[in-house]
């Protein structure tokens, strides 16, 4: 049995560019015009001799009618696929109120919870990835998916949650 590992969180906040510094490759879709990631795109990831299957959650116009509502329904989508769910969260924007209702929901399915504040490219970025405790989703793993700053303690965590 090979875990999988689901990467969710809204339009534009690096979940491709996080999936791809887990893969070591340029694999994954980014593109600056969110949404282009297909509805759920399956890799195989492996970190500290630990097989996972990570899967890449989008697929939706951010333009779109309803997009809160498609957002979380995604998340849904990939919470009951995986063992372990990785909520993403853009740091220089903060917790949106999309943001709140993917945690509330998060919160709701038991499943373990990593939530990783990315774009903070930088110590001065700290501050804004601590803010993020208030989803009460536990600690905020601060990372820059762009640069790779903290993702190996990132990926401890959640080795850890498997
Ligand atoms: P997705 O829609 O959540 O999959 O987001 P993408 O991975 O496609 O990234 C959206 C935009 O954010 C792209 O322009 C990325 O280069 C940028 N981005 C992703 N991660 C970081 C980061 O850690 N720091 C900064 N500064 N930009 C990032
Ligand atoms: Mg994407």
């Amino acid at each position: 049995y090979t875990p999988t590992v689901a990467v969710v969180g809204r339009p534009n906040v690096g979940k491709s560019t996080l999936v791809n510094r887990i893969l070591g490759r340029r694999e994954a879709v980014v593109e600056d015009v969110p949404g282009v990631t297909r509805d759920r795109v399956a890799y195989d990831a492996a970190w500290a001799g630990r097989s996972f299957t990570l899967l890449d959650t989008g697929g939706w116009d951010p333009e779109a009618k309803g997009m809160a509502a498609r957002i979380t329904a995604q998340a849904e989508v990939g919470v009951a696929a995986a063992d372990v769910v990785m909520f993403v969260v853009d740091s220089t924007v903060g917790a949106t109120d999309t943001d709140e209702a993917v945690a509330k929901l998060l919160r709701r399915s038991g499943k373990p919870v990593i939530l990783v504040a990315n774009k903070v490219d930088g110590p001065s970025g700290e501050a804004d990835a601590a803010a993020l405790w208030n989803l009460a989703l536990g600690e905020p793993y601060a990372v820059s998916a762009l640069h790779g700053r903290g993702s190996g303690d990132l990926l401890d965590a959640v080795v850890a949650a498997l």
